[in-house]
């Protein structure tokens, strides 16, 4: 047996034990060494998730060491490597899965969500969904691993170039992260959020243009830093788009990406509308995948 962290019903988390991960063909077992805690980790112990099914061991943003594995697999991955996990498990061979669309797929399985999380000491995990990373990086890098792809698909699929502005709307991880990627490609983030201490936190990692769009003028303000230019590129990142108006505020703003509509998306993608809960559940999915279709608003 080993220990995880269960939630048995919304409100009730606790160390449980669990039986061992067991080692299968085309899997590694890995020992768990940093996790990342998500907003729908949160959102499963709130009862706030549609997908979840309880009892569910939670987690998905994972980093760990291999220790175990079958000598020779196509993937290169031995025993010691240290690897991040995609916790997206896709069944490959559905019509969604066919047009590479794999975050539509009609089986998906997010870890923590609608299977067996990997918040527990050991985890079993596909050798096609573990990526090896270079020692350098620590362990709490690596926890952040998923988030940050979220934010790289999304700054790929709107093409930043340097010296072009991009207004994120929302500042929790991965739009900070989003912010940090911006410029680290030479772009000029001007991040938006109804939360002020979010946007002090957002200048300590170099974010020097921030705004609240409910007690300050948002258009005028990104005007005004872009040289009445506006915005080239926006992200959307979060939901507070709708809640706080800054959604109006960034089509003000300039050419938007509305990378936080789901539902639009999906619908346009020419998916049956069933997918719609999934896909709004496992939003970020979208953006870690190729059915982003966040350019086509721009
Ligand atoms: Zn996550
Ligand atoms: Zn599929």
């Amino acid at each position: 047996m080993m220990k995880a962290i269960k939630i048995n019903k919304p409100g009730e988390i606790y160390v449980s034990e669990i039986p061992d991960a067991k080692w299968k063909k085309g899997y590694a077992v890995i020992e768990v060494k940093a996790l990342g805690v998500c907003g729908s980790d949160v959102h499963a112990y709130a009862g706030k998730s549609p997908n979840v099914s309880y009892p569910l061991v939670i987690g998905h943003e994972t980093a760990g060491i291999v220790v175990e594995v079958e000598d020779e697999n196509r993937y290169g991955i031995k025993k010691g490597d240290r690897v991040v996990l995609d916790p997206y498990l896709y069944c490959g061979t559905c019509y969604p899965c066919s047009q590479g669309r794999t975050n539509c797929c009609e089986k998906l399985e997010v870890l923590g969500v609608q299977t067996q999380g990997s918040m527990s000491r050991y985890f079993a995990h596909p050798l096609s969904h573990m990526v090896k990373v270079p020692d350098s990086m620590t362990w709490e890098e690596l926890a952040v691993t998923e988030p940050l792809v979220i934010a790289l698909h999304a700054l790929h699929s709107l093409k930043l170039k340097k010296g072009e502005h991009i207004v994120i709307i929302g500042a929790g991880a991965i739009g900070m992260l989003a912010g940090m990627a911006a410029l680290a490609y030479g772009g000029i983030p001007i991040m938006a959020d109804i939360v002020d201490q979010r946007l002090e936190l957002a200048k300590t990692f170099g974010i020097k243009y921030t705004v609240n769009p409910q007690t300050e003028d948002a258009p005028g303000y990104i005007r005004e830093v872009t040289g009445g230019r506006r915005s080239q590129k926006r992200p959307g990142l979060c939901r507070a788009d709708r809640q706080s108006g800054a959604h109006r505020m960034a089509q003000q703003a300039g050419r938007a990406s509305d990378g936080s509509d789901y539902q639009k998306r999906i619908a346009d993608s020419g998916f049956p509308d069933r997918y719609n809960g999934r896909i709004c559940g496992g939003g970020r999915a979208n953006l870690h995948r190729p059915c982003s279709r966040g350019k086509d608003y721009i």
